[in-house]
């Protein structure tokens, strides 16, 4: 393993430059002529690249890295990850085809999610990809519509463990859950699989989601290790690999810290040498907003600038129905701000600043893209960049509301 970090600072990603932002390489007022509009989106492939890059050189090469469709599909995006990752977690029949049409081996596409229809089942038999099974009846779905194609299906088991990963933005474990099948059941269900005609994978063991806390990554990566070792003890049962989940996160807000993944990566060394039985079994990554978040920018233009009560409002051509994460909306507890820069049209020759508040286009207080902050003073025409706006951005907004027009993306 190397000593490298990674660099989190979100301006080195995009460069302040003769007081332009820049993104892959070009002044952001060239993009948005590029694209002829705004709203956009704006993603940097040699980021995504690096990030890539830098985790592979940092994790133990044994690990295996597959990339999460759901947190940014764009078709030209997952592509572009398809060529430099192992694998690809689908969670719908539309990503089953998203992940297809990228050239990437069946066996190396997995399908999670609690509610799979007949058809998404029957897409994912046919196509031979790994099936993550959710529950009980849904195993026995499988392995109907697998004898009624004469195909033996490929699963791996979601366990649902008795622990949860702490301190993450999301928790998706420990506790009743609608994921995953609970670790005590597991036992029997294991032993049960021989009746059946399916290919036993393995397991699939995620806990959460948007986690800065190198500790708690670590604990629940020792418990996952340990758990798995429990349930796979049975030498007659084989297997192919271990997917133990994800959960990586970025720094948004002010005070939040880069996850600090040296140690992360050296526990992972230490857990493969303590459990040598999986030696010859694949142990599986599976990340999303790890790999896109910082690569991406969303732009909006001011279209008005008012004065209420003191405070001062910048109006966009924006708003929630783009990024929903931004306007706090998507499982934040409390509204922070992201980080924002101010793009102004013609350069300004003072560096005076205001605080304001910026807000989207729609009729809603929701609608808020910054929220009091002290920036650059701008004026109508200037452009309002959000950075850390790779993932979770257009497809988990709701981009209908109001029916104003939809933003475009570019991958540059
Ligand atoms: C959403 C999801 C991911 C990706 O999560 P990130 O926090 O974006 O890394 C990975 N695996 C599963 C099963 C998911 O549901």
């Amino acid at each position: 393993m190397s000593q490298k970090t990674i660099q989190h600072a979100p301006l080195n990603y995009f460069p302040y430059q003769q007081g332009r932002l820049h993104a892959a390489g070009k002044p952001i007022e060239q993009i948005v002529d590029i694209v002829s509009q705004t709203p956009l989106y704006v993603y940097d492939r040699k980021l995504i690249s690096q990030r890539i890059d830098d985790l592979r050189s940092l994790l133990p090469e044994k690990i295996k890295l597959h990339y999460a469709i759901k947190a940014n599909p764009m078709p030209a995006i997952v592509q572009h990850i398809a060529n430099l990752v192992d694998g690809l977690d689908i969670a719908s029949h539309g990503e089953l085809l998203s992940a297809l049409n990228t050239g990437t081996k069946a066996s190396e596409i997995s399908f999670a999610g609690p509610g799979k229809t007949d058809k998404e089942l029957i897409a994912a038999i046919a196509s031979h990809i790994v099936i993550n099974v959710e529950s009980e009846n849904e195993l026995k779905r499988i392995n109907k519509f697998g004898i009624q194609l004469r195909i033996t299906p490929k699963v791996a088991l979601r366990v649902n463990p008795d622990f949860e990963l702490k301190a993450s933005g999301m928790k998706m474990s420990g506790g009743p859950k609608q994921f995953g099948i609970d670790a005590d059941k597991l036992p029997e269900l294991l032993s049960s699989l021989t009746s059946l005609e399916l290919q036993f994978e393995g397991l699939h063991i995620f806990s959460g989601s948007q986690n800065l806390n190198k500790e708690s990554i670590i604990e629940t990566h020792n418990k996952t290790f340990e758990l798995a070792a429990e349930l796979l003890s049975e030498p007659s049962l084989d297997y192919r690999f271990i997917n133990i989940g994800g959960g990586f996160g970025i720094p948004y807000f002010p005070g939040d810290r880069a996850l600090d993944l040296q140690p992360i990566a050296k526990n992972l060394q230490r857990l493969l040498s303590k459990y040598p039985q999986f030696k010859d079994k694949e142990i599986i990554l599976e990340l999303g907003r790890f790999i896109v978040g910082e690569a991406g920018i969303y732009i909006s233009k001011i279209i008005e600038k008012k004065e209420s009560r003191g405070t001062t409002y910048l109006i966009t051509d924006g708003g929630l129905h783009h990024h929903l994460p931004n306007s706090g909306n998507f499982g934040q507890l409390i509204r922070k701000n992201y980080p924002v820069v101010i793009h102004a049209a013609v350069k300004k020759a003072d560096s005076k600043t205001e605080k304001v508040t910026i807000v989207g286009q729609l009729c809603t207080p929701l609608d808020t893209l910054a929220d009091k902050m002290e920036l650059p003073l701008a004026e109508i025409g200037d452009l309002v960049v959000i950075l850390q706006s790779g993932a979770y951005g257009k497809t988990a907004s709701p981009e209908h509301f109001l029916g104003h027009k939809a933003v475009k993306e570019i991958l540059l």
